[in-house]
């Protein structure tokens, strides 16, 4: 029998992990998330573990995974285990789809972009929702590519999902701003949400270190994590750093890449502890390289 919560004599720290997409270098943000993810790790004594993201073929480049081991060697931040391949999970990730599929609560999407908002109409930069046209259709006779999307209101579970944010404190949200969501894309690999989730559980991850621009996800992923069985992981969605004239960072600022710093002969433990320094709450921040590497 399994130890109730607080029973015992071995604390237990959090499993984190850092999950980036190799889909370009890593810059200023990425360390931040990595950092504090490493660091939460440390100090209660758990583990810090990396995920390769790499399910998006079509945008994934391997010389980019490389460049993610040599920015972590380089800010001294070394997982705790070989690094996770997220497509080497596609069975894995396809086999928990047909479970659902048997359980229907899937259905088969044949909708492009475009149809979508055409339907839509949306207001300029508002998210679109997928608005069911094809709930309860089976996949096409004729071969048609389709992808597999949730009927989210079949699964029974409250939409309003709750969580007491380790950075941001008690947060709530919704798990349909985007409708229906996608779990298997039509180039037959799994959407983001599921392969997370299921990822998560399977390194055992304990608490989910990320930034906040990924919090509208949150919902969604405690919905998939109940849906399926998993256990649900703590959360805490850190601040933004912003390039110092307040911009969002992004893969294409080249300057501001790790790459960038370690090719210039920046310190990379210095700048992992400045970073580290800085709290994970609070206002998202702007703040020039000056600042970091002096
Ligand atoms: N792979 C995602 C990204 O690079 C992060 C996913 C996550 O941390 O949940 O933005
Ligand atoms: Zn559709």
């Amino acid at each position: 029998m399994r130890a109730a919560a607080g029973e015992g004599t071995t604390a237990v720290g959090h499993v984190t992990r850092f999950a980036p997409s190799p889909t370009g270098a890593l810059h200023l943000g990425h360390a931040f998330s990595a950092v504090h993810a490493a660091r939460l790790a440390r100090t209660s004594g758990g583990r810090f573990l990396l995920r390769i993201e790499d399910i998006d073929q079509s945008r994934c480049r391997p010389a980019h995974v490389e460049g993610i081991r040599a920015d972590l060697g380089w800010l001294g931040l070394a997982p705790a285990a070989f690094p996770l391949l997220q497509s080497s999970r596609r069975e894995a990730h396809r086999a928990a789809l047909e479970a659902l599929r048997q359980r229907g609560l899937l259905y088969a999407c044949t909708c492009t972009r475009g149809r979508i908002e055409a339907a839509a109409a949306p207001h300029e930069g508002e998210t679109i929702a997928y608005p069911g046209t094809c709930r309860g259709r089976a996949p096409p006779a004729d071969g048609t590519p389709f992808a597999w999307r949730l009927d989210l209101a079949a699964t029974g579970l409250p939409l309003t999902q709750q969580w007491d944010d380790l950075a941001a404190g008690p947060q709530m949200g919704r798990a349909d701003p985007a409708g229906d969501p996608i779990l298997w894309r039509k180039d037959d690999w799994p959407a983001y949400h599921l392969a997370c989730v299921l990822d998560d559980a399977a390194q055992g991850v304990t608490l989910v270190v990320r930034g906040r621009d990924l919090a509208s996800s949150t919902p969604l992923q405690r919905l998939l994590q109940a849906l399926l069985g998993l256990p649900a992981p703590r959360y805490l969605h850190h601040r933004l750093l912003l390039a110092a004239d307040g911009r969002r960072l992004a893969k294409r600022d080249r300057a501001e890449t790790l790459a960038a710093l370690r090719a210039r002969g920046a310190d990379g433990p210095a700048l992992a502890a400045r970073l580290t320094d800085l709290a994970p709450s609070g206002p998202d921040m702007a703040l020039s390289l000056m600042d970091l590497l002096v």
